[in-house]
């Protein structure tokens, strides 16, 4: 069955207005040694774009078919996904509820005011805070909560989860972009993504199986330990395959994950994530984002440098984003 004919049972929000480029960076594939493909997915377009736009075109798909007049979500306070929620709710004249929770210790000033939180306030959100970072059901309940205070006076709220115990929709984004990647490509030898909540790491290695790619998806651990993302991605990928009606074992054994690069911790930017992320604009002009991006990249020199990626091989990266974070993390990185 044609991917496109399994995600046509899911309601689906278009904001993705087309294909993203898929760019070869010339210059860092010779500085690399290998033949080296950028996915674009920086330049999705809503609300200075990224990879939840993709993924949001699903939770809206089902926020519009209930009737929703409000979303409501959390994430760090320097999030990609709320920011781009509230302007996906922005562009469909829904409101919005963004929870920041404490993920990451010891930020300066500029941490808590510029960046995707100065446009999350710009898109007219409302903004409440969760004081702790690693709790993902308290995370959603706090939503929940909020949640009833709306429906009470008479308001249609809906919930984005990150918790486990839903259905990763967001994940259908990405199967989509393997989908459309798929088409511009040809053969790869390795692909690298980050792999934070694992929507886009999943998706995209559940949509290239079954393209009919078998080249190895690296994901690059942002936020959790290599044993703890790869338990996490085994029940992302479960429900994934139940979601589209496909034999589990497909995907759930074709795990590969790599963390070398997650130090400090999620969030924090190591010597790894400033280097990587001078070395790409400096060789490409292409800016790569603290959190994620600059991370993922490290992922690939390290996979490189132990060999699981080999000189000469074609590989291609997923850019994912998260740009309006380098002025959120302005005084780590000048
Ligand atoms: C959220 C995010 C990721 C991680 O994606 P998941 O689907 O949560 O794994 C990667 N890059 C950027 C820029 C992000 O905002």
């Amino acid at each position: 069955m044609l991917i496109k004919d399994r995600l046509k049972h899911f309601p689906r929000t278009r904001f993705v207005a087309s294909e993203t480029p898929l760019e070869r960076l010339d210059r860092m594939s010779d500085h690399l040694g290998i033949d080296l493909w950028l996915k674009r997915d920086d330049l999705t377009g809503l609300g200075f774009g990224g990879n939840k736009v993709r993924q949001l075109e699903f939770y809206f798909g089902e926020a519009l078919a209930q009737d929703a007049d409000t979303i409501l979500i959390t994430g760090a306070v320097q999030s990609n996904f709320i920011r781009t929620a509230a302007a996906a709710a922005a562009r469909l004249g829904l409101r919005s509820v963004l929870q920041l929770e404490e993920r990451v210790p010891d930020m300066g000033a500029q941490y808590y005011t510029s960046g995707n939180v100065l446009l999350s306030k710009i898109l007219g959100a409302e903004l409440t805070s969760y004081p702790l970072g690693e709790d993902e059901v308290g995370a959603d309940a706090a939503l929940h909560k909020r949640a009833d205070e709306l429906r009470a006076k008479g308001r249609t709220p809906y919930v984005i989860h990150l918790g486990l115990n839903h259905p990763p929709l967001g994940a259908l984004g990405y199967v989509a972009c393997a989908d459309e990647l798929s088409c511009q490509i040809g053969d790869f030898d390795a692909a690298v993504v980050a792999s934070g909540s694992g929507a886009t790491h999943g998706g995209f290695l559940t949509g290239l199986r079954l393209a009919g790619h078998t080249a190895p998806v690296f994901g690059i651990c942002v936020r959790r330990d290599r044993s703890q993302q790869n338990a996490r991605m085994k029940t992302v990928l479960t429900k994934l395959a139940e979601m589209l009606d496909i034999d589990p074992t497909l995907t759930t054994n074709d795990i590969q994950t790599w963390d070398g690069a997650l130090a400090p911790g999620y969030g924090k930017i190591g010597d790894q994530t400033r280097k990587t992320l001078t070395l790409m604009a400096r060789t490409e002009g292409i800016f790569l984002d603290p959190v994620y991006t600059a991370k993922t990249f490290a992922g690939l020199l390290g996979l490189l440098k132990e060999g699981r990626i080999e000189r000469g091989q074609k590989v291609v990266m997923l850019h994912t984003g998260g740009l309006p974070a380098l002025f959120g993390y302005q005084a780590e990185l000048e």
